[in-house]
Parts: C-alpha cells; structure tokens; sequence
C-alpha cells in the first residue's frame, strides 16, 4: 500500500474530522440557534472535565465514560441526539461504547448517515468558508474557557461580537480573519491523534462511493457537407489556377501547398468527427500556424531573396537531419518513418548534401514573434498557446481531457483516470472554420477566387448549438 504522507495539522485532514460533529450541530440547527446550542453544550463539557482543553472528538472521547456519558445526556437534552447519529458510522459500539450507546438510531440507515457527513464535509472541507469558521470559532471559544491562552483586549472585542453578528455584517470581515488565526495558535499545545484521523478517513472513504464528475460538452453534430464541398470548389479552382497559368512558380507552390495542408487536416476531423476530440485541438493549432506563417512570408518576400525556397529547403533540412539519424542507428522497418520514401523526397529536391541541416525556428523567429510581425498576436496569444498545451501533452490539458474528478469530499476530491472517454471537449468546429476562412479570404486577396465560390465559403453560417 502505499503511504502518502497527510499533514496532520492541516485543517481539511487534520483538524475537521475532529470538530465534525459541531458541524453537524451548526447544519442542522443554521448559525444561530446552532452557536446557542453549542454554547450550553461546550459550556457543560468544561464544568464536566475543567481539565479538558481541546473539543476535539478524539480527546472528548478519552474522558471517564461516566464524565462522556453525562456530556453525551447533555446533548441528547438540548435535542441534537439525530444530529450526531451519523457518527456512529465510525464511532462505533467498539471503538467508542458510551457514544454510540447514546447516539446511534436504528431508524437512520447507513446511507443516511453517510450522506450526512458527506454534504457536511462538503461545505467545511474549505478551511476558510463561513461554516468553518464558525466551527473554528466554537472551537476557540472552548480553547478560552480553559483559560491557556490570554488574548489582546481587541481580540477578545471582536470574539465577543462573533457570535452576535451576521456574516455580512462589516464587523466580521476583521473577526473571520482573527478567530482563523487564533484557532491556528491553539493548534500548537494540541495533541494530534493519529489513529483518530486515520480510522475517520479510512472509514468514510470506504464506506461512501465515487461521485464522479463529468464534463461533458455537447457532441458537434451540426452539418458542414455545404461548407465542406464548397471549400472543396475554392482548392479546385486554386489548383487549376496554378496548373494552368504558372505551374512553376515556387511562390504559389508554396502558398497553395500550406493551404491545402490546413484544408486537409481539417478534413480529417470532419471526416471522422473529432471536433471534440483532443486531435480537434491540435488541427486548430495547425491551422493557425499554416495561417501565420503564408502571412509571414508574403510580408517578407521582398526582404529576404529567395525565401519561397529558403522556406522549403528548411523543412527538408529538417527531413534530412531525422534520416541521418536513422541511418545511424537504423530503425525498424514498421516504424512510420520510412527511410527509403524519405531518403526520396530529400533528393527530389535538391541533392541532399547541398541541403542544410538548420533546426532552428525558419528565420530564427518563433511563431508568437512571426505572429506579431504580421499583426496575429491575438490568433497567438488566446488559441495558439492554449491548444499547444494539448500538442505538448502539458497538464492543463491532461487535466481537461484526461482526468475526472470525484466530488466525494470523505474521498479528499481525488482524480480518476478517464480510460472509458467519458470527457467530452468543447468542439473546435466554429473555431477551425475561422482559421480557415481567414486563410480563403487571405489566398482571395492573393489569386482573386471567383466571388460566387469564395461567397458560398465566407458566408456560410453554422447554427448555434442551442437548440
Ligand atoms: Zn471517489
């Protein structure tokens, strides 16, 4: 098994699972009437054990059975017998005799009571929250009948105005904070019961199950065959277009060859549905790298000489240098790099020992520059570097598509892998349309396509996806 180290001081582990049952006492009855309650109550257990410095559930529990049995009467009298009932899911007739004796109700299930402690726990797990505070502050309060600790008079002032006031009153946004801080003081003459804390969390997280939340985004079903075949027109055109009058010009091979590599990625996701995939994702990237780079070198062809073949022989710089590689140290015949198909396509070219090998940035610019350069900073800076989390396989990505979380606090919010593709994403179908009308519109500008097929592509209108 293995063991993960809890900071036993924390509050979440630490501290609630022992004052849980003045949560329960603060739930059932609302803050006012729970804080007066819980007043005669704590006030009783000091009379009963003066020595007892801690409310806590474990320390409570050490008394004399016959001081717990007359506390536990106390509590019964004001009426909180139903209340604390559910803690007999771990306080035991074994582990904790006179507690259960005077708590535990056969008419209250096991799923009531755990759904008790579960929909407390939710609203306390946050040690900052309204109710913890408030549980904080009994807390402290008992802490003070003791007499340990000695407060400064204007702590004393505003501990005196807590209970009396309302959490919107002004007030508390200055006695939230102190009660907070001096609950932390109390915490260092307390004694930790490891047993304690382990048997609660091993109990609740047993006997309670997963809640598993799913986030799930509709599933892209618009249809987008009209825009699809229309775009289909404009890449006939332009490839008629280039065959026809100017099959050599190295500017529209590269210009029309970018395009209809961002047309066919998207294609692909079309294709085979993957607008809410993690592969959808990765086709925006690619579309809007393909976008910022023909912006690119349009705006700099008269500057640099030569950059329609500049350009290309950096990408086949780049091919040569992964078949070195793998003439190196040789791969195998079913990897997806195919030496002999690969070793091809370089020669094509150019005689590949007059090819550099340059795996910098084309140009020595990244993309976010390359972006500002031809004024896409936005088209970078909100979609480029998000999807490139999912390119990369970074955590935030990992977390949105790949983990569920279960929202059992006496489970401590863990992850469960989501092996089963539960997650549905967000599609990128509006999304990949943009690039790629952006993109249609740029080459219009450039080889001027037909007004009525350009039309049927930059008008088309997606539904929205509430119906
Ligand atoms: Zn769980």
């Amino acid at each position: 098994m293995m063991q993960e180290f809890e900071d036993e001081k924390s509050w979440t582990y630490g501290r609630m699972p022992e004052y849980l049952w003045i949560g329960l006492i603060l739930r059932q009855f609302g803050r006012e009437e729970g804080l007066r309650k819980l007043y005669s109550i704590i006030s009783v257990l000091h009379k009963l054990a003066p020595d007892l410095y801690t409310a806590r559930m474990s320390q409570i529990l050490k008394l004399d059975l016959d001081v717990q049995k007359r506390f536990y009467q106390h509590i019964v009298c004001v009426g909180a017998k139903e209340v604390l009932a559910p803690l007999t899911i771990y306080l035991t007739a074994t582990k904790a005799p006179a507690f259960a004796e005077c708590f535990y109700c056969s008419e209250q299930g096991v799923d009531e009571r755990c759904n008790s402690i579960t929909e407390t726990m939710c609203k306390i797990m946050d040690h900052q929250s309204f109710e913890s505070t408030d549980i904080r502050f009994i807390a402290l309060y008992f802490n003070q009948l003791s007499g340990k600790v000695h407060l400064l008079k204007e702590q004393v002032d505003l501990l005196s105005a807590y209970p009396s006031s309302a959490h919107s009153d002004e007030i508390m946004r200055m006695a939230r904070p102190t009660v907070r801080s001096l609950e932390m003081m109390i915490l260092t003459f307390e004694k930790v019961d490891s047993d304690y804390l382990q048997g609660f969390w091993r109990c609740v997280s047993e006997m309670t199950e997963c809640n598993i939340f799913v986030i799930e985004f509709p599933e892209e079903k618009r249809n987008i065959t009209a825009y699809m075949e229309n775009l289909h027109e404009v890449f006939v055109y332009l490839s008629e277009l280039f065959t026809a009058a100017n099959p050599l010009n190295e500017k529209m091979n590269v210009l029309l060859g970018i395009a209809t590599y961002s047309y066919k990625r998207l294609k692909e996701i079309y294709e085979h549905s993957l607008f809410n995939s993690i592969s959808g994702r990765s086709c925006v990237r690619v579309l809007i790298e393909d976008y910022i780079m023909t912006k690119y070198l349009v705006k700099n062809e008269v500057s640099h000489d030569n950059i329609w073949r500049d350009y290309q022989l950096y990408g086949m710089g780049l091919y040569k240098l992964v078949l070195a590689r793998h003439r190196e140290s040789g791969a195998s015949v079913d990897s997806h790099f195919d030496e002999k198909f690969i070793e091809a396509l370089v020669n094509e070219f150019k005689g590949e020992e007059f090819i550099n090998m340059d795996t910098k940035y084309f140009d020595k610019q990244n993309v976010r520059l390359k972006a500002e350069s031809v004024d896409e900073k936005d088209l970078y800076g909100l979609y480029y570097d998000y999807d490139s989390s999912f390119e990369h396989g970074l955590w935030g990505a990992i977390r949105e598509s790949s983990l569920l979380k279960c929202n059992n606090p006496a489970h401590k919010y863990h992850f469960v892998p989501d092996i089963e593709d539960e997650t549905k994403l967000k599609t990128v179908l509006p999304d990949c349309i943009m690039v790629m009308n952006k993109t249609v519109l740029y080459l219009n500008e450039l080889y001027g396509i037909p007004e009525q097929i350009l039309n049927e592509v930059i008008n088309f209108e997606i539904k929205s996806v509430i119906e």
